[in-house]
């Protein structure tokens, strides 16, 4: 809401629609009951909030995680319709989970929580209602689940035609081909675009990376083909570091086999987490949760950029910090948009029964992120602001527009 203020005070955003957008539209909690293998019964909490529509329906991940509540799906849920807005995609924003650790419940738990957290979602989702995605710790299997659960539960006639409920299913169920690296993808390119303005090459710079799921692993795999070095990873089990640089899909093998962790990783020295965002770097990609630079730990960065990954890894203190040190960053709502937009896509493709070809959908993500990069730095040129609030109000402008021209019912 600060950064959201901060923009809205500068462009001196319409005061109805300020209004209208610092609430959101509705929250849904529910709370359901499932059957564990040992035959217990444990009660769940889920969260789905939809902020706005104005542009279309909701859209944005579901994450599980013990961090998610109301507060966390809020603030998660207002952001995905700046970045739909930035990007100039037709939807709204939402975003939502389960509170849970996934790696505490077998894999036939995760199935029926996941799919007993659809059918309590009921009607609040739909192709065209809200559409949810994954998230931290969710992934193309639990998107299946879901989208089978909901087309299950509406009359047979109509099953084949809610696919689209859900978009990063497996490319078998109507996944987009190269989904699973639209995030990554989508950071690289806005580094790119950084690069290009700054006149900087990217070849044999060097980057560390906090989180090695999706969106770490892939931003690195396309950082590496830029010929760029990876020389420390963060994430929940640890820090590692290795000068010579950390070969992308080695690790990622390993992560693979060791529940998603990178500890005990043989090519590169343990370190301390405390040392993780001082080090000796070009660029410093946050790809996990939010509030991770902030006050206590932005006065000692090296890094030239953050590009951020994540959802809100800068917190606005720790942005002020870095900005006052010449340090670039590339907000969440740009950096990591790839990913909606490669939903987007996904959808597209379900609702017209078609199939991209994995070039097409990374030669159109690129062009919006590249567009919406560009929109960012103008905007913020135009009102002399930083990059952050320039991506605010591109966003706002969209959505103040769509309202003057329709108006309030009634
Ligand atoms: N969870 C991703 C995000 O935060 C993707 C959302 C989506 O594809 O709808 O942007």
């Amino acid at each position: 809401m600060r950064q959201f203020n901060h923009a809205a005070d500068i462009m001196r955003l319409d005061k109805g629609i300020r209004k209208i957008l610092a609430s959101t539209n509705s929250e849904i909690s529910v709370h359901f009951p499932v059957k564990m293998d040992d035959g217990r019964i444990e009660v769940f909490n889920g969260y789905r909030v939809q902020h706005n529509n104005s542009l279309g329906p909701y859209k944005g991940g579901l994450r599980f995680h013990p961090t998610v509540d109301i507060n966390a799906a809020r603030a998660l849920a207002i952001w995905m319709t700046w970045k739909s807005s930035l990007v100039g995609l037709p939807y709204g924003g939402g975003k939502g989970g389960v509170s849970i650790d996934p790696k505490l419940y077998s894999i036939g738990e995760l199935e029926r929580i996941t799919r007993r957290f659809t059918y309590s979602l009921g009607e609040n989702i739909g192709p065209d209602v809200d559409i949810p995605a994954p998230d931290v710790n969710t992934n193309p299997q639990i998107m299946a689940w879901i989208a089978d659960t909901f087309a299950s539960t509406k009359s047979p006639s109509t099953r084949m035609l809610n696919l689209h409920v859900v978009t990063g299913k497996p490319v078998g169920s109507g996944g987009l081909n190269g989904r699973d690296r639209a995030t990554g993808y989508g950071v690289v390119a806005s580094i790119k675009s950084w690069a290009k303005l700054k006149g900087i090459e990217l070849a044999g710079k060097k980057y560390i990376v906090q989180g090695f799921g999706n969106v770490g692993f892939w931003a690195s795999h396309f950082m590496e083909e830029l010929g760029a070095k990876l020389v420390a990873v963060q994430d929940a089990s640890g820090t590692i570091f290795n000068e010579e640089g950390i070969d992308t899909e080695k690790l990622h093998n390993h992560v693979g086999n060791n529940s998603g962790l990178i500890s005990g990783y043989d090519d590169a020295d343990k370190m301390d987490n405390d040392k993780f965002f001082s080090l000796d770097c070009d660029i410093i990609i946050p790809a996990a949760l939010g509030n991770q630079i902030t006050e206590a730990n932005a006065h000692l960065i090296k890094a030239k950029l953050i590009a951020e990954g994540a959802n809100g890894p800068t917190d606005v203190d720790g942005e002020k910090i870095l900005l006052s040190r010449g340090i670039d960053v590339i907000p969440d709502i740009l950096c990591n948009a790839g990913g909606v937009t490669g939903s987007y896509y996904e959808w597209l493709q379900n609702k017209r029964s078609e199939n991209y070809h994995i070039d097409t959908v990374l030669k159109m993500i690129s062009e919006k992120l590249n567009e919406a990069f560009e929109r960012t730095v103008n905007t913020a040129k135009k009102y002399d602001t930083d990059w952050r609030t320039g991506a605010y109000i591109a966003a706002l402008e969209r959505i103040q527009q769509t309202y003057m021209e329709r108006g309030v019912f009634p």
